[in-house]
């Protein structure tokens, strides 16, 4: 057996990913920046309202209540220089939020503090203003040549908001990842329907594909073959050649029809790894043509954690992002989470709340690794070293699922 470390660095240092591309914004959420961006102009463009009020002169406001005549309305996208509305001393424009300082203006006074009278020549303004009132700068957010964001960064709307807002209609980004997912195994169908002795539905490939699109990837579904090489051959290299990983659930272990790395080890530079977890053991990792492929175990609870241990890091790693792994936190545990000494790492499914601000955590049910459903309930993966586990009220690292 290998160490967790030791795998996890094989795997991580032979998955590259895409050249970064230019996507459209509308396609960029989620996706990890590949290039820093500048502002090439000022945001907000112009001064400008953030009241609906009237825009003054602050020196006329001086021993308010005063009455002031009412030159025109400025509404936002109007530009008062084309409107012909210039703030005089004594005067004052309608504004409303959003719409450009008139000239002469250098201060607003919002509506609540006003009062317009009924043929809407002249207003009474309340309150005494400073110069600047209620006006915003131009370049308040951003200056002309800011660096904006810095590559590495993942786009979230709201920065799809700031890139909007300086114009740009593209990004380039590291592309999202397209990720295919085959099943294998002679035993497995899949749908409602009498099951024949011996056989059960493939649960893999929708958790597998569910993970991927959870992580962001274009999750491609590859079906699933039987246990014959040449059927698992044509499976794998159809995989590598459209997509940019490829996922496949069973035939790593050491059973007599386990071809998946056979196949992989003939068409491609595998590693077989014993490692040192429980569950997901075996791991078989290979490139086709640079195409990563991950024979994750078939045991449905392994294959998913084979996937949160070495897929989901690797194909994070591909699509640029720094953050790789998931949230590792510490907590209590309730009820004791034990084990036996094995000379292996476990990962404990466990149900995860936030009590009084610490975590909590309990065993989530069934520990087998065929026991999908302690899985599914599963807020976390209770990391347990080597020994006899956590007793009630130990403190153990959980890594946070979802
Ligand atoms: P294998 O690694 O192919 O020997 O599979 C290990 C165990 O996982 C066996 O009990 C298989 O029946 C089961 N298994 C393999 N693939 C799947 C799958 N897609 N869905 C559910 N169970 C599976
Ligand atoms: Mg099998």
């Amino acid at each position: 057996m290998i160490s967790l470390a030791e795998a996890r660095e094989h795997v991580l240092g032979r998955c590259e990913g895409p050249e970064p591309v230019e996507v459209a914004l509308s396609d960029a959420r989620g996706l990890v920046l590949a290039e820093p961006v500048d502002s090439p102009e000022h945001v907000p463009p112009f001064a400008n309202t953030a009241m609906d009020g009237f825009a003054v002169r602050a020196a006329d406001t001086v021993g308010a209540p005063v009455v002031l005549d009412v030159v025109g309305t400025v509404a936002a996208g109007v530009d008062p220089v084309v409107a012909g509305i210039e703030v005089g001393s004594g005067t004052a424009a309608r504004i409303m939020t959003g719409a450009p300082m008139p000239p002469g203006a250098d201060a607003v006074v919002m509506v609540e503090r006003t009062e317009m009278a009924a043929d809407g020549a002249t207003v009474s303004v309340a309150i005494e203003v400073p110069v600047g009132n209620h006006v915003r700068s131009p370049g308040e957010d951003l200056v002309a040549g800011d660096r904006v964001f810095e590559a590495g960064v993942v786009l979230s709307p709201g920065h799809l908001g700031v890139l909007a807002s300086i114009g740009a209609l593209a990004v380039v980004v590291h592309r999202q990842l397209r990720v295919g997912v085959l099943s294998t195994g002679d035993e497995l169908r899949d749908g409602p329907g009498a099951l024949a002795p011996g056989q059960i539905r493939d649960a893999n490939r929708p958790s597998l594909l569910g993970l991927l699109d959870e992580l962001g990837a274009d999750a491609v579904d590859l079906g699933r073959v039987v246990d014959d090489e040449t059927a698992i051959e044509a499976a794998l290299l159809d995989g590598a050649s459209r997509c940019d990983a490829v996922l496949t659930s069973g035939g790593v272990s050491m059973g007599d029809f386990d071809y998946v790395k056979v196949v992989l080890d003939r068409i491609g530079d595998m590693r077989w790894m014993q490692v040192a977890i429980k569950p997901a053991k075996p791991l078989a990792f290979g490139r086709i043509d640079g195409v990563p492929v991950f024979g994750l175990p078939g045991n449905p609870v392994s294959s998913m954690v084979s996937f949160e241990l070495f897929a989901r890091p690797a194909l994070r790693a591909m699509s640029g992002h720094a953050e790789i792994d998931r949230t590792c936190i510490r907590a209590d545990v309730v009820g004791g989470l034990p084990r036996h000494a094995d000379g292996k790492v476990h990962f404990a499914r466990v149900g995860v709340e936030v009590v009084d601000g610490r975590f909590r955590v309990r065993s989530a049910g069934g520990q087998g690794s065929h026991q999908l459903t302690a899985m599914a309930a599963a807020g976390g993966l209770a990391v347990l070293p080597d020994g006899d586990g956590i007793p009630d009220g130990g403190e153990v690292d959980v890594l946070l699922l979802g």
